[in-house]
């Protein structure tokens, strides 16, 4: 198992035995994750949700997605190196953010966004939720 600080470690080597260092600014490293983001979704691109969903049963779609998904986390590492946010700290943080605005009683089920639950009472205690 190889945690987060590794992993950062690890692009980070990548990074400076490349002397990329010089090249990533907070905006290069914005676009390029987004960018990735944007090959991950180009798997979708004219695709059926079936054959969507079948992708990481086979082999070659799981590989396409496993490839894409390091790219986003490796320039999500990077840019969370460059800007001196923990990842971690941080997104426990806004899971605890996500908690509050996406109430269990209130939202369990559903899928609208934060705000169609406004007017529906007063918070209540949660055990969690994803921001959507
Ligand atoms: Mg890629």
């Amino acid at each position: 198992m190889t945690d987060l600080a590794d992993l950062t470690r690890r692009v980070c080597a990548f990074r400076d035995e490349r002397d990329w260092r010089q090249f990533h600014t907070l905006r290069s490293l914005i676009v390029s994750l987004n960018l990735e983001a944007a090959e991950l979704l180009e798997l979708t691109q004219w695709q059926t949700d079936e054959a969507i969903e079948a992708l990481p049963r086979v082999e070659e779609g799981r590989c396409a997605l496993a490839d894409e998904m390091a790219d986003v986390l490796m320039y999500l590492l990077l840019l969370a190196e460059a800007s001196g946010v923990d990842l971690a700290e941080a997104t426990v943080a806004k899971l605890a953010k996500n908690a509050q605005k996406y109430p269990v009683v209130r939202c369990r089920g559903r899928s609208e966004k934060y705000t169609a639950y406004a007017g529906e009472g007063s918070p209540a205690a949660s055990t969690g939720t994803l921001e959507k």
